[in-house]
């Protein structure tokens, strides 16, 4: 039965916060905003039918504290909670007290999070869903040094450990010979026990210059599931994204279908309810999954630019158990866009720039889309992640976008804080990204870092 949601409370901030809420508009969804002390002037904040301040400046107790964002929810009747991206948006206690309090989750439910959460049981359930796997241990590595010496001969040096409970590109290890074998898996295990609590630790071949390609998906409660194609977010710095784009160059119409429909078999079995993001490195034409996001990405939009189809309110409408409007069919790959991340940082030494922003002239045209919070006099905080907007552009090829994006760069103008605007630029004026299908290390060789 459809259960239509009145008011929705989103527990996020910055310009994801402020997407949402112009979709529940849209939709004639009243809106709840929280926010924490230091975020008062947050445009969202001002514009949503409520708002509810939860607590201090560090997110810890704020945009993390569980039950502050529950007493919001109660204290303002809403329905449904919306966590965005980051904070809360993967952590499958909150889903569960979200739920366990009367309100809808606006994802899957908490059993799903914590099995796409634990990586030895997101891979397993990949196998089982003949989605591509990476060659490795096919499960956790046990004490036996032996065994474990004869599966690496067999997978191939290098190979990599990594930690089940790991994230955030922290609790991996590359060996490159046998003689660093026993003591990496040592020190991986014990490292992941005290940064996860978890010291499950799996073996990896390690690819030497993959690309990151991912498949957005969209499921519903009625055992529906379609994807959007693929977005290529190969340019990265320390594991950050920094411009993605989508379709991904060189993946042709049969493998886009081909991996899709694995990844949307793999939602059926296992109960997948939202969007959703299979993650894979592609090497030699070969697709290999790493980890599944169980929530909206930050680089959705390029998705949408292509698809025309709006992710959030996606997720909404499955939320109101609703069935998919979309077929497989009615998905079409239409044009080229691209997103470049805009930091509040030094383009040269990254270290975060916070600061007043004393004047701010965004870009525009046909094809140009920015998704920020951000205005004249607005007081970027120093307690939080530095990425203070998204420029989208869109054009019918690859060419075309690039140089839209080239001309929307050289339009924006920020002024009292330090952005990586120039960065950007020299990305798009860059060779080896221009001609397309870069690998994730190709950032950082160009900074010089590698
Ligand atoms: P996290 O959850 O910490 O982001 P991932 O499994 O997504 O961990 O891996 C993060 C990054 O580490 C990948 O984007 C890639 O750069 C690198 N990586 C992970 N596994 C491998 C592998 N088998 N071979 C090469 N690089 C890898």
């Amino acid at each position: 039965m459809v259960q239509p949601l009145r008011k929705v409370l989103i527990a996020n901030r910055g310009e994801i916060a402020l997407r949402i809420m112009r979709c529940c508009r849209d939709m004639g969804i009243r809106t709840v905003a929280v926010y924490s002390t230091a975020d008062r002037d947050l445009k969202h904040v001002r514009l949503a039918d409520e708002a509810v301040c939860i607590g201090p400046a560090p997110s810890a107790k704020s945009y993390l504290n569980i039950p502050a964002i529950i007493a919001a929810a109660e204290i303002t009747r809403a329905e449904a909670i919306h966590p965005g991206y980051g904070f809360l948006a993967e952590n499958a206690d909150f889903a569960e007290r979200v739920e366990s309090s009367g309100f809808r989750f606006i994802g899957p439910t908490a059993d799903v999070i914590r099995l796409m959460g634990d990586k030895v049981s997101a891979i397993k359930a990949m196998r089982e869903a003949e989605v591509p796997t990476v060659p490795g241990s096919d499960g956790p590595l046990g004490d036996d040094a032996a065994l474990n010496h004869k599966l690496a001969e067999q997978i191939g040096y290098p190979i990599i450990i990594k930690a089940s409970g790991g994230g955030g590109g922290r609790g991996m290890r590359v060996v490159h010979q046998s003689s660093e074998l026993e003591q990496s898996i040592e020190l991986t295990r014990s490292e992941a026990q005290v940064a996860f609590g978890n010291p499950v630790v799996y073996m990896e071949k390690f690819l030497q210059a993959p690309r990151h390609i991912e498949f957005q998906v969209l499921a519903d409660t009625h055992g529906n599931a379609i994807h959007l194609a693929e977005r290529d977010c190969s340019l990265q710095r320390r594991h950050q994204k920094v411009v993605e784009e989508a379709p991904a160059p060189g993946i042709d119409d049969e493998t886009r279908a081909n991996i899709g429909r694995r990844c949307t078999d793999a939602c059926k079995r296992m109960g997948y309810r939202g969007a959703g993001t299979f993650e894979f490195l592609y090497e030699n034409g070969a697709f290999y999954f790493i980890e599944m996001n169980t929530r909206v990405q930050v680089e959705h939009p390029v998705t949408e630019m292509i698809t025309g189809v709006d992710i959030i309110k996606q997720q909404i409408l499955i939320a109101e158990e609703r069935e998919l409007a979309y077929k497989q069919e009615d998905i079409e790959v239409n044009g080229h866009a691209f997103e470049c991340r805009i930091n509040a940082e030094d383009p040269d030494s990254f270290m975060p720039s916070p600061g007043t922003i004393m004047q701010y002239h965004p870009p525009g045209g046909l094809g140009v889309r920015i998704d920020t919070h951000i205005y004249n006099g607005y007081k970027v905080p120093p307690h939080y992640d530095s990425m203070i907007g998204k420029l989208i552009v869109k054009g019918m090829t690859r060419a075309t976008a690039m140089s839209r994006m080239r001309g929307a760069l050289s339009e924006a103008y920020i002024d009292g804080i330090k952005t990586n605007i120039p960065l950007h630029m020299d990305i798009f004026n860059d060779e080896g990204f221009i001609e397309g299908s870069t690998d994730i290390h190709y950032l950082e060789r160009k900074l010089g870092l590698q």
